[in-house]
């Protein structure tokens, strides 16, 4: 089972640049989603320096941020933003 609709919007207003999703499990739906704790909250976001090679989990080339996360259910996850050449890119990826 796999859900299309994973960043939700939250308190949206109207005619502002201001905006937030909630991320949903994209395995479950779920919108109980944690830090992954295998190493701590703490280093659970990682900054990757822009190296120029294809080494994205998304599979864009350039430096990216990846979180990992985990769900209430147990399905692990990272939430990754890249860009590389004018193009931002925001995906989920499994994490084993
Ligand atoms: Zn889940």
């Amino acid at each position: 089972m796999s859900h299309e609709e994973i960043l939700v919007p939250t308190n949206s207003t109207s005619g502002s640049w201001n905006m937030k999703w909630r991320l949903k499990c994209p395995a479950c739906g779920i919108d109980e989603v944690e830090r992954a704790d295998e190493t701590g909250d703490h280093e659970a976001v990682t900054v990757q320096p822009d190296r120029d090679d294809y080494d994205s989990p998304l599979g864009t080339r350039g430096g990216y941020v990846r979180v990992d996360l985990t769900c209430s259910d147990g399905h692990g996850f990272a939430f990754i933003m890249g860009n590389h050449k004018g193009a931002e890119f925001v995906g989920v990826v499994h994490r084993a």
